[in-house]
């Protein structure tokens, strides 16, 4: 297709948007009584309109039942996150009984690590990603040294290459076969948040178990955002937040995966209640049974309340499927990519550089050159939402559930006005 740089342009393929109709089914701040051009939903998507139902659904039954809500709510508590199965395993590619919901993200990747990552003196080694998000470089080093190991010897960081800024696939897989059998677990991003790079999955797990490794995944960036297929790609466990793709929900539950094949193993975890066998969990009895399933790392007792406005979300991912998102991300990711560079063109003082690269989804990460914090001040004035990363690094994520053609344009004129101010 053949883009333009024109509103009548960027209003045709808003028509022709199949998705259209669901950017009314979120809520928009407003700016100067219009909505927000809103590019942060990779770190916290919008609210749908439908999740304040679902809250007010549980408030009801919580003011109307009290505590038989347990079981004889519309949606009843006590197994409410089996809820989750059927949209969630669409989303991630899995099967239903592989996912879960719980906690929250770092909380969740801790208690996988209590399973999937067991160091033996010869086999002791995490390979990650340089500059992970910083949670996952905290967790890191406080699992090894809760093994009594030195995160210096332990954890092995796959570099960027001098003056690149994404990691390459072949330097990840011969990476994992030189640390070989001295690696206990690769957990890596899906996709980096910094740089939007989606990494090549599939891949990793073929390289990473060729060496007797486990290997899992931080989808944060991830679930909502690009094609998964953990089962069939063989993934060990991952875990996600919903609250960036997945509009749940500032600080919202995590959702958790963890492969078939591990749900009859004796793996260690820390249990609780809730991952105790179902029909037996309310006989109170003193020896821990596991669910088999990845309901069985469930800990606690459902934090209804949150899960109610992720459930909302889900089931509106489930209803349009990956694909036909997907097929918008891409369209809508393009025709921003080319704005940008048609402004890179027209102004000579624009001085930016797209760092993202082609192996990506909907996250443009935009190194501004010239213009640094001023340009981002500007857009955040004049009803851009951005977010700003250190150095000089703005990220925009059209999110194809709500975000416009028209969204893209305007924000051409906006950043050239910001620009040539
Ligand atoms: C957003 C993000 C997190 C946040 O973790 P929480 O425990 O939900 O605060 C962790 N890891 C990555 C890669 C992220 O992008």
């Amino acid at each position: 297709m053949t883009f333009q740089n024109t509103l009548e342009f960027a209003q045709q393929l808003d028509s022709q948007d199949e998705l259209k109709q669901y950017r009314n089914e979120f809520i928009f701040p407003q700016h100067n009584g219009k909505d927000v051009i809103y590019f942060t939903g990779n770190s916290l998507g919008l609210q749908p309109k439908k999740a304040k139902e679902y809250v007010d659904e549980v408030m009801d039954d919580w003011a109307n039942l009290a505590v038989e809500g347990h079981f004889y709510a519309n949606k009843p508590w006590w197994d409410y996150q089996e809820r989750f199965a059927q949209p969630l395993s669409k989303i991630v590619g899995a099967k239903p009984s592989e996912v879960t919901v719980m906690n929250t993200l770092t909380i969740n990747l801790h208690l996988l690590m209590v399973s999937f990552y067991r160091p033996t003196s010869k086999r002791f080694k995490i390979i990650c990603e340089e500059k992970a998000f910083p949670s996952d470089q905290y967790m890191f080093q406080s699992q090894v040294r809760h093994h009594g190991y030195n995160p210096e010897d332990t954890i092995v960081e796959i570099k960027r290459r001098d003056g690149e800024h994404n990691i390459r696939l072949e330097d990840i897989l011969s990476k994992i076969e030189e640390v070989g059998d001295e690696l206990a677990l690769v957990l890596f991003g899906g996709v980096n948040y910094y740089t939007g790079q989606v990494f090549d999955m599939k891949a990793i797990v073929e390289a990473g178990h060729k060496t007797g490794a486990i290997v899992g995944f931080d989808l944060a960036h991830a679930a909502g955002n690009i094609k998964l297929e953990l089962h069939d790609w063989n993934v060990d466990f991952a875990a996600w937040c919903s609250y960036k793709y997945m509009n749940s929900g500032p600080g919202n539950a995590s959702g958790c995966f963890v492969h078939e094949k591990h749900h009859h193993s004796n793996l260690p975890r820390f249990a609780g209640w809730w991952g105790h066998n179902k029909e037996r969990r309310f006989k109170m009895e003193p020896q821990f049974d596991p669910v088999h399933g990845a309901d069985g790392w469930q800990v606690s007792n459902l934090p209804i309340l949150s899960l109610a406005p992720y459930l909302a979300s889900a089931e509106m991912f489930a209803e349009v499927g990956m694909e036909k998102l997907i097929k918008k991300r891409d369209l809508i990711t393009a025709y921003l990519e080319f704005i940008l560079h048609e402004i890179d063109k027209e102004i000579p003082s624009a001085e930016f550089e797209i760092i993202t690269p082609n192996d990506r989804a909907c996250q443009l990460s935009v190194y501004l050159h010239g213009q640094g914090r001023e340009l981002f001040d500007y857009l955040m004035k004049n009803g851009v939402i951005t977010d700003w990363r250190e150095p000089n690094v703005i990220r925009l994520a059209p999110v194809p559930f709500y975000t416009s053609f028209e969204d893209m344009y305007n924000f051409g004129q906006i950043l050239k006005r910001g620009i040539l101010k």
